[in-house]
Formats: structure tokens, sequence, C-alpha cells
């Protein structure tokens, strides 16, 4: 056997022993979901397991609690293989994005590869990165991570992300930015006095039907998406509403179009409110961009999935796909190379953020994911260490990208 071979079946060893265990955790995630930035107790179960298992850990990492990284080096600290994991939950439908999945795979790729770094140079990192969903004041946690420099001494960034029909080694992802809008207007008597009042609600539905009415003329190509609601419309309708709220989210795979998006959402807005006589106050948050793809990592997590016999899409069949949605794993696809393979839980048409697929991740398919995404992410480590032409080409493809950007 080749020495490539025994580090190989290590490593399968290795995921195979703990996968009975990681299953446990995710399925109690699965039964105790926790909602973005108060994933507390599961944050704590997974890097206590990484502790248990050699590893540093820093948790709370950026002010964020629930955050965490953890490291193992062993005969040497470079490349540095970075694993992350995600644990929140949805509201209403527990882990139906199949975050409890995500974080198993993450923590037991990592574990995985501990088990050769006491021959092969390389440090396995696992981050634990929050509120992905966007809840609460960990949300973008990824994208502060990268802005902050987390990522920098990161050599090669991978997650898993459990999806239903055929495993893709990925997936195009939307840039998006989001937008809060509050008109304020004046109370009255909605019948007696109503030329005293200043009706915000009216505001609402003149800029909701003016951002729509704006939807035929998105630039072509560009897979723009614009999502919005009418969240305030008033408190009882014999009262002309003195406040109405709209959250609206412009999505595109061209991240300079995002501006424009925006731009347009706001004159919408001021539009709105010097019709209506409102004040208006808009907020746009911190936005995600879109992700840097990387034809070699892509290619060797192809070849890994197809070793380990689950069934996967040609990566050029994949790149045909149009872009459906946004992650902040994106934003650490701009600092280092990274790939986020979507792995099969469930049949085609099976929804993601529905009931249905928080119960998969809690089938039999849905554990094997794990073990399947533990194997690919840590061999794939492993090749990327012992091969450093291959790590190479991946970095260059990586600038060559970047840079065009
Ligand atoms: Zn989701
Ligand atoms: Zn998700």
């Amino acid at each position: 056997m080749s020495e490539r071979d025994r580090l190989r079946r290590l490593i399968l060893e290795e995921v195979d022993e703990i996968l009975p265990r990681l299953i446990e955790l995710s399925d109690w995630m699965g039964r105790h979901p926790e909602l973005g930035s108060e994933e507390h107790e599961a944050s704590k179960r997974l890097s206590e397991e990484l502790e248990r298992r050699g590893f540093e850990v820093e948790r709370g990492i950026l002010g964020m609690p629930t955050a965490f990284r953890a490291y193992y080096s062993g005969v040497g600290p470079s490349p540095k293989i970075a694993f992350l994991a995600e644990y929140d939950a949805l509201p209403e439908i527990g882990h139906g994005c199949g975050h409890n999945i995500i974080g198993t795979a993450g923590i037991g790729a990592g574990i995985a590869l501990r088990r050769v770094l006491d021959e092969v140079p390389g440090t396995a990192l696992v981050f634990g990165t929050p509120a992905e969903e966007g809840r609460g004041p960990s949300a973008g946690a990824k994208r502060r991570m990268s802005e902050a420099g987390v990522f920098d001494d990161v050599d090669v960034a991978m997650m898993i992300h459990p999806t239903s029909g055929i495993t893709r080694v990925n997936e195009g992802f939307l840039a998006v930015t989001g937008i809060a809008v509050e008109f304020r207007g004046r109370m009255a008597h909605a019948a007696a006095f109503p030329h005293l009042g200043v009706n915000a609600l009216n505001a609402a539905v003149l800029m909701y039907m003016a951002v729509h009415a704006n939807r035929q003329q998105l630039k072509r190509g560009a897979n723009a998406v614009i999502h919005g609601i009418i969240k305030e419309g008033g408190v009882a309708s014999n009262i002309i509403p003195d406040r109405a709220t709209l959250q609206f989210g412009v999505r595109s795979s061209d991240d300079d179009y995002i501006p424009e998006l925006v731009e347009m959402v706001e004159n919408c807005a001021r539009g709105a409110a010097l019709a209506t006589g409102c004040e208006v106050h808009v907020e746009v948050r911190p936005g995600l961009k879109s992700n840097v793809r990387n034809q070699p990592l892509e290619g060797l997590l192809y070849r890994v999935f197809r070793e380990l016999g689950e069934e996967v899409e040609p990566p050029e069949a994949t790149s045909k796909r149009i872009p459906l949605a946004s992650t902040d794993f994106s934003d650490v696809t701009h600092v280092v190379p990274g790939v986020h393979p979507m792995v099969s839980i469930a049949p085609e048409g099976v929804a993601l953020h529905t009931r249905e697929f928080a119960e998969a991740t809690m089938t039999e398919r849905g554990h094997k994911a794990i073990g399947i995404g533990a194997k690919a992410m840590a061999l794939a480590a492993l090749e990327l260490l012992l091969d450093p032409r291959l790590l190479e080409e991946v970095k260059e493809a990586h600038r060559r990208v970047v840079e065009s950007h």
C-alpha cells in the first residue's frame, strides 16, 4: 500500500469511528434547534467535542459569543486547511436548512484530518460560524470574520451544505443586500379628522408598487432578484397609520449591480415619502458578496466524492445552473480559495427551508451525508497537504479570479 493510501485509510477509519457520535450531535441539534446568535448549546457541544480530541479552542471570537476557532497542528504548521461549521436553525421549522449536518460534518472533517497531522505537516482549523441565516447580532459572521482577517493565514477553506437532488461540488451564490425602510406620518381619526393625518401605510404601498414597477427593467443576465414585504402597516382601520415599515432584499450574481439596485429601492422610498408627505428612514444593511469559484478545488472535490462512491454532478454541468441563494461563505472565498459542496440528503423537489427538509437531516440518508461530507473534506485536505503543486494551482486560480473581479 502506498503511503498516500495508508493515510487516506486512516482518515476514512477515523470518520467511521466517530460517525455515531457525529450523528448523535446532529440529531440532538435537529431536536433542539437554536436560532442564529443564540446557538449556545450547539456551539458548546461542537467545540467541546473538538477539545476532547486534542484541538485548542478559542470561544467567543470577535465578540460573537457563539463563534469559535479550533486548531490542531502536529509536525508542522503549514498548510492550514479550514473547515467551517454552521449550527443555527430557522424560526418555526428548526433545522430546515440542515445546519446541524454542516456543523457535524465540519468538526468531523477536522477530527479526521487531525489523525494524520502527527505524520504530515499542516494545521486543521475548524471555525464555528454562527447566524448564517442572518439573525441577531452575530448575523453575517463569516463576512465579519473575513473582514477582520480571521482567515488571512488560511490556505484553503471548505464547508458542505446539505441539499436535495444530486450532490454537487459547488454552486454559484448571489450577492445580497438587505434594506429596511420606515415611513413616519401622523395619526388621526380616520373618519372624523382624516385631513389631520399623514398616512404612512399609503407611503408603504406606493413604495412597494414602485419597486415592483422597476422589476421589468432589471438587467438581463445579472440574475437579479428583489424580494420585499410590508412588515407593519398600522394598528386599527379607524386610525390613520403613523408608522409603516418594509423590508427588501436585492440580489444579483453581479456584485457591481447591487449598488444600482439599492439606489433604485432608496429612490422608490423617497418618491413615496414625497407623494404622501411622510418622513422616511432607509437603512442599508451590510451585504454579502457573490462567491469566487475555484476550478482546481472543484475538480479535487469531484474526484474525491466519486472515489467515495457518491453520485455527483460533473462541475461543468453545475456551472450551467443559475445561482439561486446566498451565503456568507461567499465573503470567505474572496479572501482564500474556498469550496462549498452541496451534499444530497433528499430527493429532487424537497425544498430547503421546510419542515420536510429538517426531517430529512435525521434520516439514514441525512446521517450518511455527515460521513460523506466529513470524508470528502478531510480527504481533499490531505491531497492538498501531500501535493504542494496542487495547492499552488488552487491558489493561483484564486489569485487570477480575485484580481479580475
Ligand atoms: Zn438557509
Ligand atoms: Zn443553509
